[in-house]
């Protein structure tokens, strides 16, 4: 059975740390209606400028970070297609053949 995404939607205070990259929706002690912003998984909830401890943050999609994703996450371009040596390959026997 997979995962959802959201497990539980609990909130988060000034001072936490986000368990997962995604959508939050930011409520305030009244001063702002809610609204929502990009976070990501490992940041910490910062207090609000105005509400300060009161804000709390709430997740609403949760989305892999780029460098998160296991098949992005720390890519080496170790292949010689990745790395375009063919067509360097390529270039240099064109040099060769000028040469004759
Ligand atoms: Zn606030």
């Amino acid at each position: 059975m997979a995962q959802p995404l959201v497990t539980a939607s609990r909130q988060y205070k000034p001072g936490e740390i986000a368990p997962t990259s995604g959508i939050y929706a930011v409520i305030h002690e009244g001063h702002r209606p809610p609204h929502e912003l990009l976070v990501i998984r490992g940041e910490e909830f910062p207090p609000c400028r105005t509400c300060k401890l009161g804000v709390v943050f709430e997740p609403v999609q949760a989305v892999e970070h780029l460098t998160h994703d296991l098949d992005f996450a720390g890519l080496v371009l170790s292949t010689p297609e990745l790395r375009g040596e063919h067509r360097g390959a390529r270039q240099l026997s064109l040099i060769e053949k000028r040469r004759d």
